[in-house]
């Protein structure tokens, strides 16, 4: 029989990759402590009607590339293909808003979407989901804009552009649309198909095309924003400026469109030049309006999703974190009486807070000796037969091969000073 194989455009994340994404989680955690956001879990599947409603059909994310099905009681119901929108369905079915001021969340966590896999490009990804809800001023533009700066340089990667628009209100963008509809109409003909079925349904995210005849139809096309009200203006320049000060560098991109259908005023993605096609890390903007529409008080947000695939192809690229697990000690024994022992030790050990490796095999030292070299420990310790009966227990360094015998009283007494001497051998080798 054949076996069963995992769905295309999913991944099994296995435990030599495991230290990466941990890496990452931590960092993200630290640096969102920093920025005073706090964690929120919401489901992996929602009501297939908040995506319509809340990103819309006309987006590839619902349009296109949903999950959606039919559960056993009828419903209609789907995978969710981002974040937000659940976190924003949260925000009002727990009535956050009425704790007042600004709330500030995150969750990460996995999305779906029938897409083409490839490099970067998965069914099943995650994203990193950041976002403020309650302010208006554009430093909660910049303040969003600074935790992804931020989390990105934490984890040491380079070669990383910020590229910034204003997408405008939702009166600029329709005297925009309207306009750039009649720029286009006359190249309809010559225009990519998924940009002749954008003229009618999303005409701006023809701006976001890949193919190349679209693209140079559009570099003459009237720019976004010639089009935004005084206020919107006042927004955007309040943006750049909060920017600057912070020594944010950016690249004002008047093509930048965002997928979904939410987004207003500011809008922004960073993208490395090391990924190839899939160049966006990180996307996100202002979506004022979401909230109301999804039958909330009006609260004006702004947030961005990351995607977590993304950064571990750019950190393994750059080598730059161990994935070797952190063990401090293996355990190695043969013998009943040993391996009695050494399971008392090994679990007294724990107590003291090291992390231990027991080797239940049972096989001839020299096998568990190279096991104990690959394991990542800092430290094997050694019981056979004669140090069971003399209640001895043999240290080895694993790096240098240093040994030495004491007893197991001693072993334990010594425990702290021990710790600090894995701590520094760790360092040593670092
Ligand atoms: P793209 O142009 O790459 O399709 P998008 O506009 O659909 O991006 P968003 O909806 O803004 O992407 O999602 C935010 C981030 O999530 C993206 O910048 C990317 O890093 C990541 N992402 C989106 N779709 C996928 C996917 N199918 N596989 C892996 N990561 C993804
Ligand atoms: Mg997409």
């Amino acid at each position: 029989m054949s076996s069963i194989q995992a769905l295309r455009g999913t991944r099994d994340i296995l435990p030599s990759e495991s230290p990466l994404w941990e890496t990452i989680e931590r960092l993200a955690r630290h640096v969102l402590n920093q920025f005073a956001y706090r964690e929120i879990r919401t489901p992996l599947f929602e009501q297939t009607e908040l995506f319509a409603r809340g990103i819309g059909e006309a987006t590839d994310a619902v349009g296109k590339e949903m999950y959606s099905f039919e559960d056993r009681g009828g419903r209609s119901i789907a995978l969710r293909p981002e974040i937000t929108a659940g976190l924003v369905r949260a925000f009002i079915q727990n009535k956050l808003f009425a704790q007042g001021g600004v709330q500030r969340l995150w969750h990460l966590g996995p999305a779906f979407r029938y897409e083409r896999p490839q490099a970067g490009r998965q069914r099943q990804f995650h994203q990193l989901d950041v976002e403020i809800l309650g302010s208006r001023d554009p430093r909660a533009d910049v303040e969003v804009i600074a935790i992804a700066t931020q989390l990105l340089n934490t984890l040491g990667l380079k070669a990383l552009t910020l590229e910034l628009n204003s997408v405008g209100s939702s009166e600029d963008r329709q005297s925009y649309r309207e306009a750039l509809v009649r720029y286009l109409t006359p190249f309809a003909h010559e225009l990519d198909t998924d940009s002749q079925d954008r003229l009618i349904r999303n005409p701006l995210r023809i701006l976001d095309s890949k193919d190349k005849r679209t693209q140079e139809i559009v570099t003459e096309a009237p720019s976004l924003l010639d089009f935004l009200s005084h206020d919107s203006q006042k927004h955007f320049e309040g943006v750049q400026q909060h920017l600057t000060n912070l020594g944010i560098s950016f690249n004002i991109n008047p093509r930048l469109v965002r997928g979904l259908d939410y987004y207003t005023h500011t809008a922004f993605e960073i993208q490395s030049a090391d990924l190839g096609a899939q160049a966006t890390v990180c996307a996100g903007g202002r979506y004022d309006g979401l909230v109301a529409q999804l039958g909330g008080p009006d609260t004006p947000a702004i947030g961005f999703g990351m995607g977590i695939e993304r950064l571990i192809i750019l950190l393994e690229q750059m080598k730059r974190f161990s994935t070797v697990p952190e063990l401090d000690i293996y355990f190695i024994s043969r013998g009943e009486k040993a391996e009695l022992q050494s399971a008392i030790l090994a679990n007294q050990l724990r107590q003291q807070g090291y992390s231990v490796e027991v080797d239940l095999s049972g096989s001839a030292f020299g096998k568990q000796f190279k096991r104990a070299d690959r394991s990542g420990a800092v430290v094997g310790l050694i019981v056979g037969d004669a140090e069971a009966e003399a209640g001895k227990v043999q240290l080895k360094w694993l790096g240098s091969g240093d040994q030495a015998e004491l007893s197991q009283a001693d072993l334990m007494a010594q425990a702290k000073d021990l710790k600090a001497k894995i701590a520094q051998r760790r360092a040593d080798l670092a």
